[in-house]
């Protein structure tokens, strides 16, 4: 179970805080990893303790500094939900604390429905992931929520929507964007939401570089918001999502919201996501010099309109903001083919060791066609727009040699 927030913890660094902080080896019968706790429902130590815990639950009080609170049943929260939130604190760069979710699109809804309320509105970057222009368009638009869409990386578009916006509650950031890499400025837009009377609050969608190659929180975003099934979770066998702040009161709302929506992360869940995160740092590095290896080697391929990757970047703003933000490329770059769609498809048909599939952040290979399926609810226009193009594949790459995926990826182009 997880003990009061230990202030030693913030004396090491995180690939050692991820191992030692939160987690007291006497609360599961002398267990050196954490045990998985099961249960719905928790026996109180006390009635005293009970009608304490409901108070703290119910926001009446607030829990005293290093008080030890009675659990009350699991869609509240769980040890296993502590544990992993506790642990995936140091691994964001000026994190306080977390709440995890049982799927990255739970964590999503829950940012929105806990921050933004009809007759509000927010600002959001697009391209966006699909899931969350569903949300948007399906749910919170009809609810009365107006959603301002701005191109990423338009800096002053961004600005402008922000100081020009009503009723503002939230700007969510995606950088980069899917599938086109595109990069947004988080630090000015953060800086731009400051500026702003409602002081809406933003949160960076930030999937694709962290928590290894960028810190949304220390560029001065509020929220750093993740999809867990994918690097965090690294293996493509679970589903999950985190919520990671500066402040813990926006995380104790979003707590709040969770127990309502009971979307919180179940116990077998979050075993499995606590235990992947030693290594997210690992298998991140690996991979992104692996992608950076294997999309420099295909620069200039005879079949190949572009590649895109942060390493290759030639927009002096997006080289700016690379740097400014990201330590490394990262694990994810698209190819443009010469010869469209049906030489992407060729092109995935070939592939052996790579997988097609959507999703990413996954130890093995994984390589799809976003025009036909993530994104493929995109209109021609919004599409073309936004650069994705039915030439275009992305390719998600995982910890096998990079050697032998680029040998698969110039044979698969010889025959497409
Ligand atoms: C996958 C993904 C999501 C949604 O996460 P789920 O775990 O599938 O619900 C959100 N944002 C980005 C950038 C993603 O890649």
């Amino acid at each position: 179970m997880a003990s009061p927030r230990d202030k030693t913890a913030y004396l090491v660094r995180p690939p050692t805080a991820v191992l030692t902080r939160g987690f007291d080896p006497r609360l599961s019968v002398g267990s050196a990893r954490p045990a998985v706790f099961r249960s719905s429902t928790y026996v109180f130590s006390s009635p005293e303790a009970a009608e304490r815990a409901f108070s703290i639950a119910l926001g009446k009080s607030r829990p005293a500094e290093g008080e030890s609170v009675d659990l009350i049943y699991s869609r509240l929260s769980h040890p296993n939900a502590e544990i992993a939130e506790d642990h995936v604190v140091p691994l964001e760069k000026g994190a306080e604390a977390a709440a995890v979710f049982n799927s990255g699109m739970a964590a999503i809804s829950t940012v929105f429905f806990t921050f933004c309320q009809p007759g509000t509105s927010f600002v959001y970057t697009v391209p966006l992931y699909g899931g969350t222009q569903h949300l948007i368009h399906q749910l919170l638009e009809p609810m009365g929520m107006k959603g301002i869409p701005v191109a990423a990386g338009d800096g002053p578009a961004i600005a402008k929507a922000i100081a020009s916006a009503g009723n503002l509650r939230l700007v969510l950031i995606e950088s980069p964007a899917n599938p086109t890499l595109v990069m947004t400025d988080i630090a000015a837009a953060s800086a731009a939401a400051r500026e702003h009377h409602d002081r809406p609050l933003v949160a960076v969608d930030n999937t694709f570089m962290g928590p290894t190659f960028q810190h949304p929180l220390a560029l001065g975003a509020d929220l750093s918001v993740y999809s867990a099934t994918k690097y965090l979770g690294g293996f493509s066998d679970m589903l999950g999502g985190v919520v990671i702040g500066r402040d813990p009161e926006l995380l104790a709302r979003l707590r709040g919201t969770r127990a309502i929506l009971g979307n919180i992360l179940q116990p077998d869940e979050a075993w499995m996501l606590d235990g992947r995160l030693p290594t997210v740092g690992l298998r991140m590095n690996r991979q992104s010099k692996n992608a950076q290896r294997i999309a420099e080697a295909l620069v200039g391929h005879p079949k190949l309109r572009r590649v895109i990757y942060p390493s290759l970047f030639t927009d002096p703003e997006q080289v700016r903001i690379r740097d400014a933000q990201c330590s490394y490329p990262g694990g994810i770059f698209s190819i443009q083919l010469d010869g469209g769609k049906r030489a992407a498809f060729e092109f995935l048909r070939r592939l052996r060791i790579a997988k097609n599939a959507v999703s990413l952040g996954g130890v093995e290979t994984l390589v799809c066609h976003p025009a036909t399926t993530t994104h493929s609810e995109m209109s021609e226009e919004e599409l073309a727009r936004y650069g994705v193009g039915d030439d275009l594949v992305r390719i998600s790459v995982g910890i096998e040699h990079w050697r032998d995926l680029l040998a698969e990826f110039l044979a698969a182009l010889d025959g497409a």
